[in-house]
């Protein structure tokens, strides 16, 4: 997988400020804001300031400081949308077989309500 990084991707330019983004918090290396199409009643989206296409690419590269502050503000969000006692789901869609779209790395926070099973059959 690629690793090369495109700053035309739209979540590159809500962090240049070209774009708004309903922010719930943030920290000096991450942010975190309202998914514009939420799947579930809290739908919330936490993503590093620095130019990381994906998990893997994230965790092999950042700094220590980055991974800290990017982990302390997920569980911040969690914490801050009410989530901890009802449960909630966290998700990293990966690359073409993941089914990610915007090739920024991101974490999807899901909750505010039962979620489907995760995975409906079981792969080949
Ligand atoms: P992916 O499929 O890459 O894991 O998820 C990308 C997410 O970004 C989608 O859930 C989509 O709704 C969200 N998204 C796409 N464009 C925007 C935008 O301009 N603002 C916000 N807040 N979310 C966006």
């Amino acid at each position: 997988m690629t690793q090369t990084y495109d700053d035309t991707n739209i979540f590159a330019r809500i962090l240049r400020g070209e774009i708004p983004c309903n922010t719930i918090a943030e920290n000096k290396s991450a942010i975190a804001f309202h998914d514009v199409s939420p799947r579930m009643p809290v739908h919330a989206l936490v993503i590093p300031r620095g130019p990381y296409c994906n998990i893997g690419h994230f965790y092999a590269t950042a700094t220590p400081t980055e991974i800290l502050d990017f982990s302390k503000l997920v569980s911040d969000v969690i914490a801050q949308l009410g989530l901890t006692e009802t449960g909630y789901r966290v998700v990293g869609n990966t690359g073409d077989h993941g089914g990610q779209e915007v090739p920024h790395f991101h974490l999807h926070i899901l909750g505010g309500g039962k979620l489907p099973a995760m995975v409906g059959t079981k792969a080949a």
